[in-house]
């Protein structure tokens, strides 16, 4: 078995990053292989159960409000409407459901009852439960964990030296803090970021130290490749090139060997074959469905179809960590605090952020 490191420092992740292709995939595929079966991976299905209006002003994001995309809003569903989605997932072959709401974080009330309400539901379909909805306090954690919750996603996005180039309205340390809040329950942590926002090699290997440090390292790792969208502020960016992206994977991989690595969002982008040299390099999971929240994703019934032509199998659910248990809300031992978690950069502008929301005013007065 690979020794898993905590230690890793940026020169030596991009000394792992730029090592001749060959040589690289060759290290990255014999670690994949002795902590993973190489022909299986997961197959996920993300459900936007709250989509749009975020306070939010991350650069790469549709869903916040301050920009004017072309995203169609929706209030939380329902716990019904989500379990018949859940129900759909499961029948097309998918184990784990992610559900993300656009909000900045967890606020105590009806609607993260409701969430909760959802994590047991589908917790009881056997399928794998993740959420992310954003900051969550410690309290809101144990409950989520009590609901079941399997996964909470909250992404590092990229080095916090760049993070801080593109998101204005919260700290890196905000984000910490509820790795850190989830880490103290039984859910896993799921963590990654996004390349070709305009950051340097020198960011996205502070990005892979920074989940690569972290002790234990985050069980899952989603890798997204930017998917530019018209109207936020990082609209002109050019798509990543897919060297780019299987140096990425392979790299994650290696560094944190038993981490289950995500191609996530921009796979449409990106041919077949480069996905299957992904998946060689140590990717073993894929979002399934036709949209990734509101950004486009490759059709199920594709993604089942190239799996069968190189011979992927699709992970079991809870392969990798027991069924959590279900508790009723009657039986809980956590209590709704109310509380009001701070960010913790106020006063910082990022000038294309703000550029891009007088852009979206000036639209929208223009259309009133
Ligand atoms: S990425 Fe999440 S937190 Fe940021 S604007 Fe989008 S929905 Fe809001």
């Amino acid at each position: 078995m690979t020794k898993l490191r905590n230690d890793w420092t940026k020169e030596e992740v991009l000394a792992i990053y730029n090592k001749p292709l060959m040589e690289l995939l060759y290290e990255a595929a014999s670690i994949h292989r002795e902590n993973h079966n190489p022909n299986e991976v997961q197959v996920s299905t993300l459900i936007s159960i709250k989509t749009g209006g975020c306070p939010e002003d991350c650069g790469y994001c549709p869903q916040a409000a301050r920009y004017h995309t072309d995203i169609e809003k929706n209030d939380l569903l329902t716990v019904n409407q989500v379990k018949a989605m859940a129900l759909r997932a499961k029948s097309s072959g998918s184990s784990r459901v992610c559900m993300g709401a656009a909000w900045r974080n967890v606020k105590d009330g009806q609607e993260f009852e409701d969430v909760l309400e959802m994590v047991r539901t589908i917790n009881k379909l056997e399928m794998e439960v993740c959420c992310t909805l954003g900051m969550v306090t410690e309290n809101q954690a144990q409950r989520l964990a009590e609901a079941g919750l399997y996964a909470y996603n909250h992404n590092l996005d990229s080095s916090e030296e760049y993070y801080n180039e593109v998101i204005s309205t919260r700290g890196y340390e905000d984000r910490l803090q509820t790795i850190e809040n989830v880490r103290k329950t039984n859910v896993t942590v799921c963590s990654g970021g996004i390349i070709g926002m305009g950051e340097t090699l020198e960011d996205r290997a502070g990005m892979l130290v920074a989940l690569s440090t972290l002790s234990p390292h985050p069980e899952s790792v989603p890798i997204n490749s930017l998917v530019a969208v018209e109207g936020t502020p990082l609209e002109d960016q050019k798509p990543v090139n897919m060297w780019d992206m299987i140096r990425m994977v392979a790299t994650t991989r290696i560094v944190m060997p038993t981490t289950q690595v995500r191609l996530s969002a921009g796979r449409t982008e990106m041919s077949r074959e480069g996905q299957a040299m992904c998946f060689f390099a140590g990717a073993n999971s894929i979002f399934a469905g036709d949209k990734l929240l509101t950004t486009p994703n490759p059709d199920v019934n594709e993604d089942m179809k190239f799996f069968k032509e190189i011979g992927i199998i699709p992970m079991k659910p809870f392969a990798k960590k027991a069924q959590p248990e279900t508790i009723e809300a009657k039986d809980s031992q956590y209590e709704s605090l109310g509380e009001k978690p701070k960010w913790s950069r106020p006063d910082v502008t990022i000038e294309r952020n703000e550029e891009a929301k007088q852009k979206a005013k000036a639209k929208n007065l223009e259309k009133a």
